[in-house]
């Protein structure tokens, strides 16, 4: 017998041979009780959790994040008190594709952060855009459906892309921000994040707070051409999550500037826009950014599943003196993403070490359900309330977003503002912000998706909708198509 550690089934029984299988006889039949065999094929079987149905393809890191300045007037969160540190986990993504899908397809990109606090994990469930294509989460899995497959087929289709955006006019803003240069990042290291929502923050006084959050590349936003993205998307369909791989695994560590806008809590019943619709920013004039802090990524996950793949982020995963807001995406993302985690992680993917809190302690009756792993010590009571003594909530301490309602229940749209509309600030990000070489670009981008249009009534309602934006874009896209 060799010294040399010995192949073992899950169990720890010695392994006889990790090359042939039980039979009887060199040449004849398998025998079923070949329990190592069973074991090994029954475990491959079950390798893949499903993906998630949006933002499949991803990739991430950890890193640390430190608060730099003094936001304390606005929050109490003890990880945004001048000089705390917390551990941070980045995933990035794209959205339509699927799990093998080529990086460099045009896309929005997920950048979804968690802060691991000492007041439990504080995650911001962002884009790289500062708005969303839809303003109520009832419109959402129709959305994804556009972006998707068909169903008789299994092929992407720009005609229901465009059937969807184009009858979703409040799709306009987002749309134009992804047929433009941010649509096609350099890198995940080279796009900027948002929160996109609005979220509430509470200082030590109780006194609330609406806040956007901004993270900004310390490597710059830049974005590759056309021509690059396709040809890569061939060459290497793994190129973002490569790129910020090998950069972190070489000693490159990419980091961001975490910003908010503030905005007092009053101000949203008469700011011009309605604050909580999700397709409008807060222009910089009205609320500029604040500095908070700034993070970096500085350890590669030494295990993709288990830490990126398993990861799971909730919009809901909040912590004293920060919460979300009437925004009615952010509300139905609180219960759909911990929902799509039980799906598909399974129903205690919160005792999974990436997504247990690193930096405070658990304490719940909750219990049970496949695969638990953590429990409480033996004789704790199951139940609350108890003559035991063990932890209650309390409400000085559990601080929670909250803010006044009163009203009819009704099915309508927001109320809207007094410069409320589908189309103003996409036509502010097309005529104010691209230049003329972006708006160049922008027409190419958009003549390349109306060349993949082939239903009349698509095609001459993709006509309105860019000169609802604006009429320069029209004309634009009809002079590449040479029309
Ligand atoms: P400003 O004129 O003060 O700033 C424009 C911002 O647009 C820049 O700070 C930059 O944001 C972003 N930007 C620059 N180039 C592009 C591009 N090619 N595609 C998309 N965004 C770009 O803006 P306002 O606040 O007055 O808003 C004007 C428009 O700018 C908005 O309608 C919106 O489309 C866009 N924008 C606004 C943001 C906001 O939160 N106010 C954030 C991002 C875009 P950054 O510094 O984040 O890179």
């Amino acid at each position: 017998m060799s010294d040399t550690p010995i192949l073992t089934t899950q169990t720890g029984t010695p392994v006889a041979s990790n090359e042939h299988s039980l039979t009887t006889g060199p040449d004849g039949v398998t025998a079923l009780h070949d329990r190592y065999l069973v074991e090994k094929l029954a475990s491959f079987n079950r390798e893949r959790v499903p993906e998630r149905n949006p933002h499949a393809k991803g990739g991430g890191a950890f890193g640390t994040f430190r608060a730099t300045e003094d936001v304390s007037a606005y929050t109490r969160a003890k990880v945004f008190q001048p000089g705390a540190e917390a551990e941070v986990l980045l995933r990035f993504s794209s959205v339509a594709g699927e799990q093998g899908s080529p990086d460099t397809w045009r896309d929005v990109r997920g950048f979804s952060l968690r802060f691991y606090t000492e007041e439990g994990n504080l995650d911001v469930v962002g884009n790289n855009t500062p708005v969303f294509f839809l303003r109520d989460a009832m419109k959402f899995p129709d959305f994804i459906h556009s972006q998707k497959r068909l169903g008789a087929s299994g092929l992407r289709n720009g005609d229901m892309q465009w059937d969807f955006w184009t009858l979703s006019p409040e799709s306009a803003h987002q749309v134009t921000y992804l047929m433009g240069d941010r649509g096609l990042s350099k890198s995940w290291r080279h796009l900027n994040g948002y929160g996109s929502h609005t979220y509430q923050w509470i200082n030590e006084a109780g006194e609330r707070f609406w806040i956007q959050y901004h993270f900004v590349s310390k490597q710059g936003v830049e974005h590759m051409s056309a021509a690059d993205a396709e040809r890569i998307a061939g060459e290497d369909a793994d190129y973002y999550r490569r790129d910020l791989f090998e950069a972190i695994r070489g000693g490159d560590f990419p980091g961001w500037d975490v910003y908010v806008q503030v905005m007092p809590y009053d101000d949203a019943k008469t700011y011009r826009f309605n604050p909580f619709d999700m397709t409008k920013v807060w222009p910089f004039e009205d609320y500029p950014r604040i500095k908070v802090g700034e993070f970096t990524l500085n350890r590669n996950p030494q295990n993709f599943f288990a830490e990126i793949e398993q990861a799971a982020f909730s919009p809901g995963n909040q912590v004293p003196g920060t919460g979300i807001s009437p925004d009615k995406m952010l509300m139905a993302r609180v219960f759909a993403y911990p929902d799509a985690q039980r799906h598909r992680v399974g129903a205690n993917y919160n005792q999974l070490p990436v997504n247990q809190p690193h930096a405070a302690p658990v304490f719940t009756h909750m219990h049970e359900g496949p695969m638990q792993y953590e429990f409480n010590p033996a004789d704790t009571p199951v139940y609350s309330p108890n003559s035991f003594g063990t932890p209650v909530g309390d409400p000085e301490r559990g601080v929670e977003a909250t803010w006044e309602s009163d009203g009819e229940l009704v099915r309508s749209a927001y109320t809207l503002h007094s410069e409320d509309d589908d189309f103003g600030q996409a036509r502010t990000l097309y005529n104010d912000v691209f230049d003329d070489a972006a708006r160049d670009r922008f027409h190419e981008t958009l003549a390349g998706q109306y060349r993949g249009l082939t239903i009349d009534v698509i095609q001459e309602r993709f006509f309105w909708y860019w000169g609802q934006v604006d009429e320069k874009i029209v004309a634009g896209v009809r002079a590449k198509l040479g029309a």
